[in-house]
């Protein structure tokens, strides 16, 4: 085992604060980094030492690979905590901090490899004896051959981009007619957002749920889950509410889904934080793998309150080379629900950055505002427009949603649009409070 000292903290917004505090209560020192844009930040007033790497864009700052090095090395930090998003599926990135001798907080470089490809990873996962949507058998090199494949699996199909992430770079195909266009535009959303075309294609589930399954794998072949996340509630395929238990599914189907996941992890010697997303079709109770995340997710925090650990603590005791417990000393109680605030309309999602006027944060027993805004914050245009992250945690599910409701009209975000009200509204749909929705809900409604 080779202690962790200082670790700089290679991220931004509520994650660079949450992963901050963290590293100081390990007793260890936390370094961050910040763009111009961010040097107002909470996190960077906290920190043990704090550099700016670059100017507003990303590609100057929190994608600059040699100022990131360059902080690291003028800092002495022995590892680097990716968060999400930016730097933290770059295997390119790895490679770099291995040649530097700090230590990427995350898997191995060859784990991330196997994953990073979507197609590959289908690939991978059904060797592994994983289920997975039925598919391409790897690429969908142009539209002629989508067209042929398409009329083997059986419409509606989904057109994906290997490279893909946050919803991008995937369209659903109901008829021949249109999946020539559909095509097309799917590869040119994913050249523009990923710089890489490469498409596959599934067949398209109706109505499934999201469920993942939050793991955990150290550097002797260990691996335990944190419990299952129901991430159904969506726009546009992207997150805005999730919750643990998934209770669509009965006892029997989650152990089973949650030793695939172990056993998916094992198949690819996997270490550190990651999350094996599948799709749940709750008519027949079949599940089936989509993709892997190798890194910390956002929604992470809900798995934390029903198990009480501390997941980016882990993350920093793998990598300092320590044993995982057993999964029987991984104990889960109640509902736990997690909010995505953003500073964008309530009704259209239109981005409204600016200066926060007026801040306050809900409290209470087992309530959790993961946030770097504060009074005065001017919420910067240049990134993730997400502003927070508000977290309940009850016995059960319905006390669960109205702790949620309670801590909603707590909060206060004056001088922006955000989707408070949204998340209010959703409290009291009768369609949440049954369960009675899938990924295309807030498409139909
Ligand atoms: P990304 O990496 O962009 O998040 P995912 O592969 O994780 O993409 O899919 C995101 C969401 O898109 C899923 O949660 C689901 O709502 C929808 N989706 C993806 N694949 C399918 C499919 N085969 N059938 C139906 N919906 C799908």
């Amino acid at each position: 085992m080779k202690e962790i000292k200082r670790i700089l903290i290679a991220n931004r917004g509520e994650i660079a604060l949450r992963a901050l505090r963290t590293i100081q209560e390990m007793g260890k020192e936390a370094i961050v980094v910040h763009s111009t844009a961010d040097a107002d930040a909470l996190y960077v007033r906290y920190a043990d030492a704090s550099i700016c790497i670059g100017e507003a864009r990303s590609s100057d700052s929190y994608l600059n690979i040699p100022a990131i090095i360059t902080a690291c090395e003028v800092s002495q930090a022995d590892a680097i905590f990716p968060g999400y998003g930016f730097l933290s599926e770059n295997q390119n990135f790895v490679e770099i901090c291995a040649k530097h001798d700090i230590k990427f907080i995350g898997p191995s470089v060859q784990a991330m490899a196997l994953m990073s490809d979507k197609s590959k990873a289908k690939q991978m996962m059904m060797r592994a004896g994983i289920p997975v949507v039925p598919g391409s058998d790897g690429e969908v090199p142009d539209a002629d051959f989508a067209k042929n494949l398409a009329e083997k699996i059986g419409y509606p199909v989904i057109i994906k981009a290997a490279a893909g992430g946050g919803g991008r770079g995937m369209r659903m195909v109901e008829s021949q007619k249109d999946i020539e266009k559909l095509f097309w535009s799917a590869q040119s959303e994913a050249m523009s957002a990923f710089g890489d075309g490469t498409m596959y294609m599934e067949k398209y589930i109706i109505n499934p749920r999201h469920i993942e399954v939050q793991i955990l794998g150290d550097e002797y072949g260990n691996v335990v889950h944190i419990g299952e996340r129901d991430c159904s509630m969506q726009r546009r395929h992207q997150k805005l509410i999730e919750e643990s238990p998934a209770i669509i599914l009965d006892e029997q189907t989650r152990e089973e889904l949650l030793n695939t996941a172990v056993r998916a992890a094992k198949a690819i010697g996997y270490t550190g934080a990651g999350t094996f997303e599948f799709l749940y079709d709750s008519k027949d109770k079949k599940f089936y793998f989509i993709e892997m995340n190798t890194r910390l997710q956002v929604e992470h925090t809900i798995s934390e309150m029903r198990s009480r650990l501390d997941l980016v603590e882990w993350m920093i005791r793998i990598a300092q080379g320590e044993k995982l417990m057993d999964q029987s000393q991984i104990t889960f109680s109640g509902h736990a629900i997690e909010c995505r605030i953003t500073a964008e309309d309530p009704k259209s999602f239109a981005p409204n950055p600016g200066k926060i006027t007026k801040y306050v944060a809900p409290g209470g027993l087992n309530v959790r505002m993961d946030s770097h805004v504060y009074e005065g914050y001017s919420v910067p245009p240049f990134y993730d427009s997400m502003i927070g992250k508000l977290i309940v945690h009850a016995s059960d599910r319905q006390k669960a949603i109205t702790k949620m409701k309670v801590a909603l009209s707590e909060l206060i975000v004056n001088g922006i649009k955000t989707t408070k009200d949204f998340h209010l509204n959703m409290m009291k749909n009768p369609d949440f409070i049954s369960n009675s929705f899938d990924t295309n809900y807030l498409s139909k409604h």
